[in-house]
């Protein structure tokens, strides 16, 4: 039987350290707070939404939540986004994406305060990803990877890694960061030639293409550890990740569970950043 690789102990480990660090940071008067800026009510956003308010609840952390019409105006948008900038009392804003409005979100992302993007929104955020230099934030999701990993003790040096997923949010950062701890990473996509083939000779699979029951036994072997990211609901209406589980967690040595496994860690890794992100003002004030 696989080791479950779930995300409850890393979640609550880094809770834990937040929770002390806020406690930190209200005893030199700075209350850290998120902005949760949503359009519309998509179901996958509103359950996300609840993750987060409760975690940052548990990590001492403040939201203020900013709702807009699904219809809503650019005008509408980037007021909000304006009026998040300049709220000195907000450390930190997720706004829940894709928008309905694509362009609409590009011009989004470009307005937010860099200081003030926990979640990789801003060009500053992804060239810090990309180039391994910078103050900017990783997405949430992958560094949820990359934590759960860590927590797990899995080495990454040296180790082959094959991530399904080239998308911004995860798949290529967190790519990246796996290739900044010195793994040897394949990113695959729907154009990969022998997928299963390609997964297979991995020692790490990180699932991240949003396809229910894509990896199945012919994607991987004994000794593997598998990371799987998708969040989808399946023919019977239940949620589960990119991974067929019954069919490959008697095979592999590691796997995460859907639900319960990398997702857990995303809330955790976003309040990890509005408090690192409020520890930032409170030493620029500090050093002034
Ligand atoms: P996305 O933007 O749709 O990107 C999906 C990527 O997977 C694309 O690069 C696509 O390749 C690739 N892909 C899709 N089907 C494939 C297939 N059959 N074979 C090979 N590659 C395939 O999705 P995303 O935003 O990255 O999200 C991916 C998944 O993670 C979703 O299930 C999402 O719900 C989940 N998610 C989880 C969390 C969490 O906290 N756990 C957070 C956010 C998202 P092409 O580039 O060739 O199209």
């Amino acid at each position: 039987m696989a080791k479950l690789l779930k995300g409850a102990p890393v979640a609550n480990a880094i809770t834990d350290d937040l929770k002390r660090r806020s406690d930190e940071l209200i005893h030199r008067s700075i209350a850290p707070r998120l902005a949760i800026l949503r359009v519309g009510n998509r179901e996958d956003d509103l359950s996300y939404e609840r993750g987060a308010m409760k975690r940052c609840e548990k990590a001492g952390i403040a939201v203020t939540k900013f709702i807009l019409p699904e219809e809503c105006s650019g005008a509408q948008l980037s007021d909000t986004i304006q009026t998040i900038n300049q709220d000195p009392s907000i450390h930190g804003c997720l706004m829940f994406r894709p928008l309905p409005d694509r362009e609409l979100e590009e011009r989004a992302c470009m307005m937010l305060d860099p200081a003030k993007d926990v979640d990789c929104m801003t060009s500053r955020s992804l060239a810090t990803v990309f180039s391994g230099k910078g103050p900017g934030f990783a997405p949430c999701t992958a560094q949820a990877c990359m934590e759960l990993l860590d927590y797990y003790g899995i080495d990454l040096t040296g180790r082959n890694v094959a991530v399904i997923g080239r998308s911004l949010v995860i798949g290529k950062p967190v790519s990246m960061m796996l290739q900044a701890r010195n793994a040897t990473v394949t990113m695959c996509h729907t154009r990969t030639a022998g997928l299963a083939s390609v997964c297979r000779n991995a020692e790490i699979l990180v699932a991240a293409a949003g396809k229910a029951g894509l990896v199945t036994s012919e994607f991987v072997r004994k000794e593997q550890i598998v990371i799987d990211v998708g969040i989808n609901v399946n023919e019977e209406g239940k949620l589960c990740g990119d991974v067929d589980f019954d069919e490959v967690e008697p095979i592999v040595s590691a796997i995460t569970p859907v639900p319960a496994g990398v997702g857990s860690v995303t809330t955790a890794v976003l309040a990890k950043h509005v408090i690192e992100a409020a520890e930032r003002v409170f030493h620029r004030r500090a050093f002034q």
